[in-house]
């Protein structure tokens, strides 16, 4: 409890901040501090001014008077000095016993101030009169700025020196002197009041910057706490404000985009576009626009980020709307390189056939069944090639089944570089093939297959390192623009390899 707490409270208004007790005798803790700072300056003046009090009144005062009335001025210094000396030991605990001392000394001051003013007023002759008010006046005005820090320690300087001259004109007992002491009174009001907004602003403006200190050693906390919580994470992490400027991003997403979180944050450039790219497949389109005009969060798996050295990752991310008052989005992501690529693994095992590349047997089985469903709805028509290499048997038998499987490749390729997008070449068997071409009718088909047989027999096949052979292929081909099933029309093409094999190999031919 501090010295005058009761009072305490009515005597801060409250301009911006509700303080609580213990805030209120930290802040007195502080001005306290700040009038020690200021106790070599009201030594100073109280020298400065006595000296030419002094000077001036050297002629005016007995001599005997005057003397005595500096020792009595130097005296009231020592308890000042003493203060200038110690007063950064208070603590706490002696806080109340420090204003005390700080208000004696004030107290002091003024009586020895009152004297000499009484003295001048008593025993100097009327010139001097004028003079000493002046000085008083000055020296009561100035003591506001440094004696005011402390309750009560401006009232102590200032209340003893004016009221003896203002007693003493009341003693007078004439309408002059009795105006005079009135005046005298009203000035004494007049720098109390302003002594106690003085000190009220101080007050305020030290718990401001308390106040601004504390708010924002807890921010670089939070900041702190944040950086200490996602430098441990395996993901990249970066926020960015209401305008789409970055605030933070942790060590691995700059790890992951190779940008420093300086080099983002001065970016001038949209961020989105900057390290975001969108393929139309992709619902995050404008990832952080779309956060903060709709606050809702946005999940992709399909998104790429651009690194600073232009190249591309695939990412996961989230990105939420912060809820704090500022705003803003919250961007967590993750590098999903290695998924993808076993994604493609999986799928390559799921759907292909490892050795060519192409789909196998499975996925064609599949494919066919849902084109020709298609193709019926649509009323178009449909056709299958199948292709067998003639007598395979022998590259095997002769130059071993590598050399054999580096054939199934070259022929593979060259299906694949002979049709459309939109057809499906599949390995159906060890070196049978199958290719699904949708929307082609019989004619068509056939000019394809021609072309590919012819291809396949003008390739020189390379064996080893420079042995080649020829080959040719056998292919039937299937069509059908009605409904039909997937059985029917593999048996129609494989009838029609069969009889491409009977009419001597190296032919197509249909059913
Ligand atoms: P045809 O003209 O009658 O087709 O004669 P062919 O020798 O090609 O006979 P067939 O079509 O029955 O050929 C099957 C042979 O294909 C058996 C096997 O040696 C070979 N083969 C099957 N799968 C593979 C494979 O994955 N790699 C290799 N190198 N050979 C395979
Ligand atoms: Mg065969
Ligand atoms: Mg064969």
């Amino acid at each position: 409890m501090s010295f005058f707490s009761k009072k305490t409270k009515h005597a801060h208004p409250k301009q911006y901040i509700d303080y609580s007790e213990s805030e209120i005798n930290n802040l007195e803790f502080e001005q306290l501090l700040e009038a020690g700072r200021k106790v070599h300056l009201v030594i100073f003046g109280n020298l400065i001014i006595g000296l030419i009090t002094a000077l001036i009144m050297w002629d005016g005062l007995p001599k005997i008077m005057l003397t005595a009335w500096i020792t009595l001025l130097i005296i009231s210094i020592f308890p000042r000095i003493a203060i200038l000396l110690n007063y950064k030991k208070v603590r706490a605990e002696t806080l109340q016993r420090w204003q005390i001392y700080f208000i004696a000394a004030s107290l002091f001051s003024g009586i020895v101030w009152g004297i000499g003013a009484l003295l001048i007023e008593i025993y100097a002759p009327v010139i001097y009169h004028g003079f000493i008010a002046f000085i008083i006046g000055g020296i009561a005005a100035g003591g506001i700025a440094t004696n005011s820090f402390i309750r009560w320690n401006y009232p102590a300087f200032m209340v003893p020196m004016l009221s003896s001259i203002a007693i003493f004109y009341l003693y007078q007992n004439d309408i002059f002197h009795l105006l005079m002491a009135a005046m005298i009174v009203a000035f004494m009001i007049i720098l109390g009041s302003s002594a106690i907004t003085f000190r009220n602003n101080q007050f305020e403006k030290q718990a401001m910057l308390q106040l601004a200190t504390e708010s924002l050693n807890k921010l670089q906390d939070s900041e702190q706490r944040l950086k200490d919580i996602t430098t441990s994470m395996g993901e990249g992490v970066f926020v960015v404000n209401k305008a789409g400027f970055l605030t933070f991003i942790n060590p691995e997403g700059e790890r992951m985009l190779g940008w420093n979180f300086q080099e983002l944050k001065e970016n001038k450039e949209d961020l989105d576009s900057k390290i975001h790219v969108h393929s139309h497949n992709d619902p995050a389109e404008g990832l952080l626009k779309s956060v903060l005009k709709y606050g809702a969060t946005v999940y992709s798996t399909n998104a790429q980020f651009k690194r600073k050295d232009g190249t591309f990752f695939p990412v996961s991310s989230t990105a939420a709307p912060m809820h704090s008052k500022e705003g803003g989005v919250v961007v967590v992501f993750q590098d999903i390189t290695t998924q993808k690529e076993l994604e493609k693994k999986l799928e390559m095992l799921a759907l292909r056939d490892a050795l060519t590349g192409l789909y196998n047997r499975g996925k064609f089985d599949e494919t066919l069944k849902d084109e020709l469903t298609r193709a019926q709805r649509y009323k178009r028509s449909i056709s299958l090639l199948i292709l067998d290499i003639d007598f395979f048997k022998k590259v095997n038998d002769t130059y071993g089944h590598q050399a054999g499987d580096e054939v199934l490749k070259d022929i593979a390729n060259i299906i694949s570089s002979s049709i459309r997008n939109s057809d499906y070449a599949a390995r159906y068997g060890g070196e049978e093939f199958t290719v699904i071409l949708p929307e082609t009718d019989l004619t068509r088909a056939i000019e394809l297959a021609e072309r590919i047989r012819v291809t396949v027999a003008q390739k020189e096949f390379k064996i080893f390192e420079n042995d080649t052979i020829q080959l040719t292929v056998s292919i039937g081909v299937g069509s059908s623009s009605k409904e039909i099933s997937s059985e029917l029309l593999m048996k129609s093409a494989d009838s029609a390899l069969y009889k491409a094999k009977e009419n001597g190999r190296n032919r197509v031919e249909y059913i």
